[in-house]
Protein backbone atom coordinates (compact mmCIF):
# COMPACT_ATOMS: atom_id res chain seq x y z
CA UNK A 1 0.00 0.00 0.00
CA UNK A 2 2.86 2.55 0.57
CA UNK A 3 3.97 1.94 -2.45
CA UNK A 4 0.85 2.31 -4.48
CA UNK A 5 -0.41 5.57 -2.26
CA UNK A 6 3.26 7.36 -3.15
CA UNK A 7 2.78 6.57 -7.19
CA UNK A 8 -0.74 7.48 -6.63
CA UNK A 9 0.86 10.96 -4.82
CA UNK A 10 3.17 11.58 -8.13
CA UNK A 11 0.65 10.93 -10.80
CA UNK A 12 -1.94 13.72 -9.09
CA UNK A 13 0.26 16.07 -7.79
CA UNK A 14 3.40 15.65 -10.12
CA UNK A 15 5.98 15.78 -7.50
CA UNK A 16 6.97 12.90 -4.02
CA UNK A 17 5.39 12.97 -1.18
CA UNK A 18 6.71 14.35 1.59
CA UNK A 19 5.97 11.18 4.30
CA UNK A 20 3.95 8.70 4.35
CA UNK A 21 1.43 8.33 7.46
CA UNK A 22 -1.00 5.36 8.57
CA UNK A 23 -3.71 4.48 11.17
CA UNK A 24 -5.93 1.87 11.94
CA UNK A 25 -9.00 0.42 12.56
CA UNK A 26 -10.53 -1.48 15.62
CA UNK A 27 -11.73 -4.38 17.43
CA UNK A 28 -13.04 -4.11 21.12
CA UNK A 29 -12.05 -7.65 22.70
CA UNK A 30 -15.16 -7.16 25.51
CA UNK A 31 -16.95 -4.60 27.13
CA UNK A 32 -19.82 -3.52 25.14
CA UNK A 33 -22.34 -0.62 25.98
CA UNK A 34 -19.90 0.41 28.76
CA UNK A 35 -18.76 3.49 27.66
CA UNK A 36 -21.58 5.50 28.71
CA UNK A 37 -22.52 3.80 31.79
CA UNK A 38 -18.46 4.98 32.82
CA UNK A 39 -16.89 1.27 32.38
CA UNK A 40 -14.84 -0.01 31.09
CA UNK A 41 -13.80 -0.95 27.22
CA UNK A 42 -10.66 -3.42 25.76
CA UNK A 43 -9.94 -1.99 22.09
CA UNK A 44 -7.02 -3.07 19.93
CA UNK A 45 -5.96 -1.16 16.87
CA UNK A 46 -5.55 -3.97 14.09
CA UNK A 47 -3.73 -4.52 10.70
CA UNK A 48 -6.24 -2.86 8.59
CA UNK A 49 -5.27 0.98 8.49
CA UNK A 50 -6.12 4.14 6.16
CA UNK A 51 -2.81 5.30 4.53
CA UNK A 52 -2.08 8.59 3.38
CA UNK A 53 0.65 10.68 1.50
CA UNK A 54 0.97 13.80 2.07
CA UNK A 55 3.26 17.30 1.23
CA UNK A 56 2.47 20.58 2.66
CA UNK A 57 2.01 22.43 -0.70
CA UNK A 58 2.53 26.32 0.09
CA UNK A 59 -1.07 27.64 0.19
CA UNK A 60 -4.16 27.63 2.56
CA UNK A 61 -5.56 25.02 0.11
CA UNK A 62 -6.11 21.36 1.07
CA UNK A 63 -5.92 19.40 -1.75
CA UNK A 64 -6.97 15.58 -1.42
CA UNK A 65 -7.32 12.53 -3.61
CA UNK A 66 -9.34 9.16 -2.28
CA UNK A 67 -7.84 6.34 -3.99
CA UNK A 68 -10.49 3.79 -3.33
CA UNK A 69 -13.80 6.32 -4.24
CA UNK A 70 -11.75 7.24 -7.26
CA UNK A 71 -12.75 11.06 -6.40
CA UNK A 72 -10.79 14.67 -5.32
CA UNK A 73 -11.54 17.33 -3.71
CA UNK A 74 -10.27 20.67 -2.76
CA UNK A 75 -10.94 23.42 -0.04
CA UNK A 76 -9.95 26.26 1.67
CA UNK A 77 -8.66 26.07 5.56
CA UNK A 78 -11.11 29.23 5.69
CA UNK A 79 -14.08 27.82 3.92
CA UNK A 80 -17.31 26.09 4.73
CA UNK A 81 -17.04 22.07 4.99
CA UNK A 82 -16.71 19.97 1.48
CA UNK A 83 -20.01 18.42 0.35
CA UNK A 84 -18.33 15.13 -0.07
CA UNK A 85 -18.95 13.24 2.82
CA UNK A 86 -15.53 11.44 3.10
CA UNK A 87 -13.55 14.72 2.61
CA UNK A 88 -15.71 16.10 5.77
CA UNK A 89 -13.64 13.58 8.14
CA UNK A 90 -10.21 15.47 6.91
CA UNK A 91 -12.21 18.83 6.96
CA UNK A 92 -13.30 18.21 10.54
CA UNK A 93 -9.98 16.83 11.87
CA UNK A 94 -8.07 20.58 10.34
CA UNK A 95 -11.05 22.84 11.72
CA UNK A 96 -10.91 21.06 15.62
CA UNK A 97 -6.80 21.47 15.51
CA UNK A 98 -6.95 24.77 14.65
CA UNK A 99 -9.51 25.47 17.65
CA UNK A 100 -6.66 24.19 20.12
CA UNK A 101 -4.71 26.32 18.41
CA UNK A 102 -2.63 23.81 16.01
CA UNK A 103 -1.27 25.08 12.77
CA UNK A 104 -2.81 23.81 9.81
CA UNK A 105 -1.28 25.27 6.33
CA UNK A 106 -2.39 24.09 2.96
CA UNK A 107 -0.99 20.32 1.99
CA UNK A 108 -1.80 17.56 -0.64
CA UNK A 109 -3.01 14.16 0.35
CA UNK A 110 -3.85 11.16 -1.12
CA UNK A 111 -4.88 8.36 0.86
CA UNK A 112 -6.68 5.07 0.89
CA UNK A 113 -7.43 1.83 3.08
CA UNK A 114 -8.29 -1.37 3.69
CA UNK A 115 -10.71 -0.73 6.97
CA UNK A 116 -13.85 -2.55 5.66
CA UNK A 117 -16.45 0.84 5.47
CA UNK A 118 -19.47 0.17 7.98
CA UNK A 119 -18.71 -2.98 9.52
CA UNK A 120 -18.25 -2.04 13.19
CA UNK A 121 -14.14 -1.87 12.54
CA UNK A 122 -14.43 2.46 12.17
CA UNK A 123 -12.72 3.17 9.25
CA UNK A 124 -13.78 6.58 9.60
CA UNK A 125 -11.79 6.40 13.02
CA UNK A 126 -8.55 5.30 10.89
CA UNK A 127 -9.18 8.05 8.83
CA UNK A 128 -9.35 11.26 11.37
CA UNK A 129 -6.56 9.43 13.00
CA UNK A 130 -4.49 9.33 10.67
CA UNK A 131 -4.47 12.93 9.65
CA UNK A 132 -4.99 14.22 12.70
CA UNK A 133 -1.27 12.51 13.27
CA UNK A 134 -0.02 13.50 10.24
CA UNK A 135 -1.27 17.49 10.58
CA UNK A 136 0.35 16.98 14.17
CA UNK A 137 3.90 15.81 12.51
CA UNK A 138 4.14 17.70 9.89
CA UNK A 139 3.51 21.33 11.33
CA UNK A 140 3.09 21.03 15.31
CA UNK A 141 6.31 19.14 16.22
CA UNK A 142 4.06 16.96 17.60
CA UNK A 143 3.13 19.43 20.45
CA UNK A 144 -0.21 18.05 20.70
CA UNK A 145 -1.02 15.60 22.72
CA UNK A 146 -1.88 11.78 21.33
CA UNK A 147 -5.12 11.50 23.70
CA UNK A 148 -6.20 15.05 22.64
CA UNK A 149 -5.41 14.00 18.81
CA UNK A 150 -8.10 11.12 19.41
CA UNK A 151 -10.60 13.81 20.81
CA UNK A 152 -9.29 15.64 17.37
CA UNK A 153 -10.87 12.94 15.80
CA UNK A 154 -14.35 12.04 17.89
CA UNK A 155 -15.07 16.17 17.71
CA UNK A 156 -14.45 15.78 14.49
CA UNK A 157 -17.36 13.14 13.78
CA UNK A 158 -19.37 14.78 16.48
CA UNK A 159 -19.27 18.61 14.57
CA UNK A 160 -19.11 17.83 10.71
CA UNK A 161 -20.45 14.16 10.41
CA UNK A 162 -23.54 14.08 12.89
CA UNK A 163 -22.49 11.09 14.50
CA UNK A 164 -22.71 11.30 18.51
CA UNK A 165 -20.11 8.78 19.32
CA UNK A 166 -17.62 8.11 22.31
CA UNK A 167 -14.26 8.04 22.48
CA UNK A 168 -13.48 4.18 22.04
CA UNK A 169 -12.50 4.31 18.52
CA UNK A 170 -10.56 7.28 17.83
CA UNK A 171 -8.80 6.58 21.21
CA UNK A 172 -7.85 2.92 20.04
CA UNK A 173 -7.16 4.28 16.42
CA UNK A 174 -4.44 6.45 17.47
CA UNK A 175 -3.06 4.77 20.52
CA UNK A 176 -3.08 1.17 19.73
CA UNK A 177 0.29 -0.81 19.72
CA UNK A 178 1.05 -4.50 18.35
CA UNK A 179 0.59 -7.09 20.65
CA UNK A 180 -1.67 -4.92 23.09
CA UNK A 181 -4.86 -3.85 23.98
CA UNK A 182 -6.09 -0.27 25.27
CA UNK A 183 -8.60 -0.66 28.84
CA UNK A 184 -9.88 2.80 28.94
CA UNK A 185 -12.16 3.90 31.87
CA UNK A 186 -14.64 5.41 30.10
CA UNK A 187 -15.70 7.80 32.63
CA UNK A 188 -12.19 9.34 33.26
CA UNK A 189 -10.21 8.19 30.38
CA UNK A 190 -7.71 6.48 32.52
CA UNK A 191 -6.14 4.03 30.45
CA UNK A 192 -3.52 1.01 30.26
CA UNK A 193 -2.17 -1.40 28.16
CA UNK A 194 -2.70 -5.14 28.38
CA UNK A 195 -0.32 -7.75 26.75
CA UNK A 196 -2.47 -9.80 23.92
CA UNK A 197 -0.64 -12.00 22.50
CA UNK A 198 -3.00 -15.51 21.57
CA UNK A 199 0.17 -17.88 20.41
CA UNK A 200 -1.68 -20.98 18.72
CA UNK A 201 -5.09 -18.80 18.44
CA UNK A 202 -6.48 -16.50 16.01
CA UNK A 203 -8.57 -13.61 15.97
CA UNK A 204 -11.69 -13.53 12.93
CA UNK A 205 -14.53 -11.53 12.46
CA UNK A 206 -17.85 -13.01 11.00
CA UNK A 207 -19.52 -10.09 9.23
CA UNK A 208 -23.53 -10.76 8.85
CA UNK A 209 -23.60 -7.57 6.86
CA UNK A 210 -27.21 -7.00 7.92
CA UNK A 211 -28.10 -3.78 9.74
CA UNK A 212 -31.39 -3.88 11.20
CA UNK A 213 -33.10 -0.25 11.29
CA UNK A 214 -35.25 -0.66 14.92
CA UNK A 215 -38.13 2.16 15.97
CA UNK A 216 -38.14 3.47 19.27
CA UNK A 217 -34.57 4.32 19.68
CA UNK A 218 -33.26 0.88 21.31
CA UNK A 219 -29.91 2.82 22.20
CA UNK A 220 -31.56 5.79 23.91
CA UNK A 221 -34.50 3.14 25.75
CA UNK A 222 -31.19 1.08 27.06
CA UNK A 223 -29.78 4.45 28.18
CA UNK A 224 -32.62 5.48 30.10
CA UNK A 225 -32.84 2.04 31.66
CA UNK A 226 -29.40 1.97 33.19
CA UNK A 227 -30.08 5.80 33.74
CA UNK A 228 -32.44 4.55 36.55
CA UNK A 229 -31.00 1.84 37.80
CA UNK A 230 -27.55 3.79 38.92
CA UNK A 231 -30.02 6.50 40.31
CA UNK A 232 -31.90 3.72 42.61
CA UNK A 233 -28.09 2.56 43.32
CA UNK A 234 -27.04 6.20 44.28
CA UNK A 235 -24.84 6.95 41.94
CA UNK A 236 -24.15 8.88 38.76
CA UNK A 237 -23.02 6.36 36.62
CA UNK A 238 -23.86 2.51 36.73
CA UNK A 239 -20.33 1.33 36.67
CA UNK A 240 -19.76 3.44 39.75
CA UNK A 241 -21.54 1.06 41.38
CA UNK A 242 -20.78 -3.28 41.25
CA UNK A 243 -22.79 -6.44 40.36
CA UNK A 244 -22.85 -7.71 43.88
CA UNK A 245 -24.64 -4.15 45.30
CA UNK A 246 -27.10 -4.81 42.35
CA UNK A 247 -29.33 -7.28 44.88
CA UNK A 248 -30.31 -4.62 46.74
CA UNK A 249 -32.28 -2.92 44.08
CA UNK A 250 -34.35 -6.05 42.95
CA UNK A 251 -38.10 -4.78 42.96
CA UNK A 252 -37.45 -1.21 43.21
CA UNK A 253 -36.98 -0.90 39.94
CA UNK A 254 -38.40 -2.67 37.13
CA UNK A 255 -37.14 -5.80 35.96
CA UNK A 256 -36.36 -4.50 32.74
CA UNK A 257 -34.54 -2.05 34.07
CA UNK A 258 -32.58 -4.66 36.27
CA UNK A 259 -32.14 -7.06 33.46
CA UNK A 260 -30.35 -4.28 31.90
CA UNK A 261 -28.20 -3.29 35.06
CA UNK A 262 -27.49 -7.07 35.66
CA UNK A 263 -25.99 -7.18 32.14
CA UNK A 264 -23.68 -3.98 32.65
CA UNK A 265 -22.15 -4.22 35.71
CA UNK A 266 -21.27 -8.26 35.15
CA UNK A 267 -19.80 -6.78 31.74
CA UNK A 268 -17.75 -4.51 33.80
CA UNK A 269 -16.72 -7.56 35.65
CA UNK A 270 -15.87 -9.49 32.89
CA UNK A 271 -13.74 -6.59 31.43
CA UNK A 272 -11.75 -7.00 34.64
CA UNK A 273 -11.44 -10.37 34.29
CA UNK A 274 -10.07 -10.94 31.25
CA UNK A 275 -7.57 -8.32 31.75
CA UNK A 276 -6.35 -10.90 34.20
CA UNK A 277 -6.36 -13.57 32.18
CA UNK A 278 -4.89 -12.25 29.69
CA UNK A 279 -1.99 -10.69 32.17
CA UNK A 280 -1.65 -14.80 32.57
CA UNK A 281 -2.20 -15.62 28.74
CA UNK A 282 -4.94 -17.92 29.59
CA UNK A 283 -6.80 -17.58 26.42
CA UNK A 284 -9.54 -20.25 27.45
CA UNK A 285 -10.38 -18.03 30.02
CA UNK A 286 -11.06 -15.28 27.74
CA UNK A 287 -13.12 -17.12 25.71
CA UNK A 288 -15.15 -18.17 28.11
CA UNK A 289 -15.77 -14.84 29.41
CA UNK A 290 -16.58 -13.47 25.84
CA UNK A 291 -19.75 -16.21 25.15
CA UNK A 292 -20.56 -14.82 28.78
CA UNK A 293 -20.95 -11.31 27.56
CA UNK A 294 -22.48 -12.32 24.20
CA UNK A 295 -25.07 -14.18 26.60
CA UNK A 296 -25.50 -11.21 28.43
CA UNK A 297 -25.95 -9.12 25.39
CA UNK A 298 -28.89 -11.52 23.45
CA UNK A 299 -30.89 -12.16 26.80
CA UNK A 300 -30.24 -8.88 29.29
CA UNK A 301 -29.32 -6.43 27.00
CA UNK A 302 -31.39 -7.73 24.22
CA UNK A 303 -29.49 -5.56 22.01
CA UNK A 304 -28.22 -8.86 19.48
CA UNK A 305 -30.72 -10.48 16.23
CA UNK A 306 -31.07 -13.69 14.88
CA UNK A 307 -27.97 -13.61 12.42
CA UNK A 308 -25.61 -12.59 15.72
CA UNK A 309 -26.90 -15.35 17.77
CA UNK A 310 -26.80 -17.68 14.85
CA UNK A 311 -23.18 -17.07 14.91
CA UNK A 312 -22.35 -17.18 18.12
CA UNK A 313 -24.43 -21.02 17.96
CA UNK A 314 -22.22 -22.20 15.01
CA UNK A 315 -19.07 -21.45 17.04
CA UNK A 316 -19.76 -23.15 20.39
CA UNK A 317 -20.73 -26.03 17.80
CA UNK A 318 -17.34 -25.47 16.34
CA UNK A 319 -15.55 -25.68 19.72
CA UNK A 320 -14.31 -22.29 18.89
CA UNK A 321 -12.15 -20.83 22.39
CA UNK A 322 -14.39 -17.54 22.24
CA UNK A 323 -16.96 -15.67 20.50
CA UNK A 324 -19.49 -12.72 20.80
CA UNK A 325 -20.90 -9.92 19.19
CA UNK A 326 -19.67 -6.83 18.72
CA UNK A 327 -20.55 -3.30 18.65
CA UNK A 328 -23.94 -1.56 19.48
CA UNK A 329 -25.92 -4.79 17.86
CA UNK A 330 -28.66 -5.42 15.26
CA UNK A 331 -26.10 -6.91 13.25
CA UNK A 332 -22.75 -6.28 12.31
CA UNK A 333 -20.00 -8.76 13.08
CA UNK A 334 -18.67 -11.74 15.62
CA UNK A 335 -15.70 -11.67 17.00
CA UNK A 336 -13.92 -14.64 17.46
CA UNK A 337 -11.35 -16.39 19.11
CA UNK A 338 -10.48 -19.90 17.42
CA UNK A 339 -7.57 -22.08 17.48
CA UNK A 340 -5.18 -21.89 14.61
CA UNK A 341 -6.05 -25.73 14.17
CA UNK A 342 -10.23 -24.94 13.66
CA UNK A 343 -9.76 -21.63 12.17
CA UNK A 344 -10.48 -23.42 8.51
CA UNK A 345 -13.54 -25.65 9.31
CA UNK A 346 -14.96 -22.77 11.55
CA UNK A 347 -14.62 -20.20 8.91
CA UNK A 348 -16.30 -22.58 6.12
CA UNK A 349 -19.03 -24.21 8.93
CA UNK A 350 -19.98 -20.38 10.01
CA UNK A 351 -19.53 -19.02 5.72
CA UNK A 352 -21.93 -22.47 4.62
CA UNK A 353 -23.95 -22.65 7.19
CA UNK A 354 -25.11 -18.85 7.39
CA UNK A 355 -25.38 -18.91 3.95
CA UNK A 356 -27.78 -21.92 4.12
CA UNK A 357 -30.13 -20.37 6.68
CA UNK A 358 -29.97 -16.29 5.49
CA UNK A 359 -29.39 -16.43 1.82
CA UNK A 360 -26.71 -14.63 1.63
CA UNK A 361 -22.83 -14.87 2.32
CA UNK A 362 -20.73 -13.41 5.67
CA UNK A 363 -17.93 -11.50 5.11
CA UNK A 364 -14.58 -12.83 6.74
CA UNK A 365 -12.31 -10.83 8.36
CA UNK A 366 -8.65 -12.01 9.94
CA UNK A 367 -7.61 -8.85 12.31
CA UNK A 368 -3.90 -9.02 14.11
CA UNK A 369 -3.40 -6.51 16.92
CA UNK A 370 -0.90 -3.87 15.03
CA UNK A 371 0.13 -0.93 15.46
CA UNK A 372 -2.16 2.57 15.48
CA UNK A 373 -1.22 5.84 14.62
CA UNK A 374 2.46 6.27 12.90
CA UNK A 375 4.63 8.02 10.64
CA UNK A 376 5.07 5.13 8.16
CA UNK A 377 8.46 7.37 6.23
P1 LIG B 1 -17.25 2.83 10.14
O1 LIG B 1 -18.03 2.02 11.12
O2 LIG B 1 -16.43 1.98 9.23
O3 LIG B 1 -16.48 3.91 10.80
P2 LIG B 1 -18.70 5.08 9.16
O4 LIG B 1 -19.98 5.20 8.42
O5 LIG B 1 -18.59 5.73 10.48
O6 LIG B 1 -18.35 3.52 9.22
O7 LIG B 1 -17.52 5.68 8.29
C1 LIG B 1 -17.39 5.34 6.93
C2 LIG B 1 -17.08 6.59 6.13
O8 LIG B 1 -15.68 6.94 6.34
C3 LIG B 1 -17.21 6.39 4.65
O9 LIG B 1 -18.53 6.63 4.22
C4 LIG B 1 -16.24 7.43 4.11
O10 LIG B 1 -16.81 8.71 4.11
C5 LIG B 1 -15.12 7.39 5.14
N1 LIG B 1 -14.07 6.43 4.73
C6 LIG B 1 -13.70 5.30 5.36
N2 LIG B 1 -12.74 4.64 4.70
C7 LIG B 1 -12.49 5.38 3.59
C8 LIG B 1 -11.60 5.23 2.47
N3 LIG B 1 -10.79 4.17 2.37
N4 LIG B 1 -11.62 6.20 1.53
C9 LIG B 1 -12.44 7.25 1.63
N5 LIG B 1 -13.29 7.44 2.64
C10 LIG B 1 -13.33 6.52 3.61
MG1 LIG C 1 -17.39 5.36 12.09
Amino acid sequence: MKRQIATVFNEKFAAPPAAIYSSAGRINLIGEHLDYNGGYVLPGSIDKCIMAAIKPNGTDKVRLHAVDMNESCEFALSADAPVQQWARYVYGVCKETMKRNGLVQGFDAAFMGNVPLGAGLSSSAALESCFAFAINDLFNGNAIAKTELAKIGQDTEHNYCGVNCGIMDQFASVMGLEGKLIRINCETLEYDYVPFNPKGYRLVLIDTKVKHELVNSPYNQRRNSCERAAKALGVKLLCNSSIDKLPSIKGKIADEDYKRAEYVLAEQKRVIDVCESLKRDDYEAVGKLMYETHHGLSALYEVSCEELDFLNDVARECGVTGSRMMGGGFGGCTINLVKDGLYDAFVEAATSKFEAKFGHKPGVIDVKISDGAHKVC
